[in-house]
């Protein structure tokens, strides 16, 4: 998921709006200045990257997905993905936690091929993070490219721990990484 992702500051709006101002993670009121907030996409937008789908990717880009949190929130937000549980949690009215669940029941086939995707390329390195090594479960691990100038799919897909990840945002530095971990990416039991 981008650090940054791209909102229209209208759309984010309507998102402060339509939470009264709450941060959905923690319940607590945001600030009124929208430098302040950070973007959620609660159905994260890797689910159409990933698995390319024309509806998923409208339905996760829709404001009814968008919610602006603290950026402390969003920063300790674990690369779990959503479930009914998170969505009962959520600090927001009836209406807004309603429209998410439908949102999620369509939203649901893509996100069961995803999770299998990350499962099988966790499984695959023997539940480790490609570049530490470090144990992983599929809720603590991110899917990244392992080639930026391939395409997103199993073959091209690596499992990664939360350090690592942010290490690997920079492009330039992600290739260090691999590089260093060549002969055993994604192949990991020798790490
Ligand atoms: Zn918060
Ligand atoms: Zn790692």
């Amino acid at each position: 998921m981008s650090l940054k992702p791209h909102v229209s500051i209208t759309k984010q709006r309507e998102a402060y709006a339509r939470v009264k101002g709450i941060c959905i993670i923690c319940g607590k009121k945001l600030s009124a200045s929208e430098s302040r907030w950070s973007v959620d996409h609660f159905i994260p937008r890797a689910i159409y990257k990933w698995v390319p789908d024309k509806k998923t990717k409208e339905l996760i880009e829709s404001v009814d997905n968008i919610f602006v949190v603290h950026p402390q929130c969003n920063f300790s937000k674990d690369s779990a993905l959503p479930t009914n549980q998170a969505i009962k949690n959520m600090h927001a009215e009836k209406k807004v936690k309603d429209t998410m669940r439908d949102l999620y029941k369509e939203a649901e086939d893509s996100i069961v091929a995803y999770r299998a995707m990350k499962q099988s390329t966790l499984d695959g390195q023997k539940k480790r993070c490609a570049i530490c090594g470090k144990q992983l479960s599929l809720n603590n691990a991110t899917m990244r490219r392992i080639n930026n100038h391939k395409g997103r799919n199993r073959e091209n897909a690596m499992c990664l721990c939360d350090k690592c990840n942010i290490r690997a945002g920079s492009p330039g530095q992600k290739r260090r990484m691999i590089n260093k971990r060549q002969r055993t990416v994604p192949c990991l039991p020798e790490l």
